[in-house]
């Protein structure tokens, strides 16, 4: 019967979600402690210059293993991190860690490369967030254009008031700003003309296709000309076939990140893979 079947319907969808939330509060609960109990590490993915296809830096990602959970995406865990205000504090490990990591390589290998650091809209909430990256420019000696700090357009729509200011003294320090998945939002046409990036991120979701779907390939050559127009520099993120890298060559954009370069490894890895030659 249809009463029944709605019934069951409804005890099914409650038990889901009954689910779902308990499962989030144990992310969180163990999110709290990971920290402390050195859980966290961060991992980097070579970031590529698409015409002599040589390093030119790294994007900082984080990790996350846990005992009771395993080992868990940062999609899922950033947004519980985010919501709950635990980013804070993660976030701020991640810049020690990353800055502190380029600054070794520099000194030990020579190498110009540029790190970048994802920021999520509650870590710009936070008043000590600016004084915190000078200290770790101060402490590690890296210089700020070895920097680049990746937001993604949920950074501007936040409507905090600072976030303008925090981006121009982020740009006036010398620093880079990056818009990441460029594509996925909303208003990213207006949001580029009135902050201070240099660089543009354009979504996996339009490079997958570009080797079989015109419109992709089209969406993205617009993407490079505007942003190159803008004078940012273009990045295509998830490149992971030669033939998508040849078409993004050819439509001239500036620099690639994707598992065809690279996956993201940890510092070891990524030192012994691209730095030991
Ligand atoms: P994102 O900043 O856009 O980072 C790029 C994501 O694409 C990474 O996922 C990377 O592993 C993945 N990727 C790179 N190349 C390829 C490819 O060729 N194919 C495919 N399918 N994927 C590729 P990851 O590491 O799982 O991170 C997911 C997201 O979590 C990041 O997206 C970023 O938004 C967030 N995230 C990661 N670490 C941090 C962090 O330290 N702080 C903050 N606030 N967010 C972070
Ligand atoms: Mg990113
Ligand atoms: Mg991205
Ligand atoms: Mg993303």
């Amino acid at each position: 019967h249809s009463k029944e079947q709605g019934r069951n319907t409804y005890n099914f969808y409650t038990a889901r979600m009954n689910e779902d939330v308990a499962h989030r509060l144990l992310i969180e609960e163990q999110l709290r402690g990971a920290l402390s109990r050195n859980e966290l590490s961060v991992h980097y993915q070579p970031l590529v210059a698409l015409d002599s296809r040589s390093l030119v830096g790294a994007e900082a990602l984080l990790r996350w293993n846990n005992p009771v959970l395993g080992s868990i995406s940062p999609e899922e865990f950033i947004p519980i991190a985010e919501k709950t205000g635990i980013i804070v504090s993660i976030g701020r490990f991640v810049l020690q860690k990353a800055l502190q990591q380029n600054a070794d390589w520099k000194r030990r290998y020579n190498t110009p490369l540029r790190i970048a650091v994802n920021l999520s809209p509650r870590q710009f909430r936070d008043d000590g967030l600016l004084p915190y990256i000078k200290q770790v420019l101060d402490e590690t000696g890296l210089s700020p254009e070895h920097v680049e700090l990746e937001i993604t357009e949920g950074v501007l729509m936040s409507g905090h008031t600072l976030i303008d200011q925090a981006l121009e003294s982020l740009n006036k320090m010398g620093i880079g700003i990056s818009m990441d998945d460029f594509g996925t939002g909303y208003s990213s046409l207006s949001y580029l003309r009135s902050y201070p990036f240099d660089t543009l991120k354009v979504d996996k979701s339009f490079i997958q296709d570009i080797t079989v779907d015109p419109a992709d390939l089209e969406l993205v050559g617009a993407a490079v000309a505007m942003g190159q127009g803008l004078g940012l520099k273009v990045i295509a993120e998830g490149v992971e076939t030669e033939a998508q890298y040849q078409l993004l060559a050819t439509l001239g954009c500036d620099y690639g990140q994707g598992y065809l370069f690279g996956k993201p490894v940890d510092a070891e890895i990524f030192e012994t893979t691209y730095l030991r030659h």
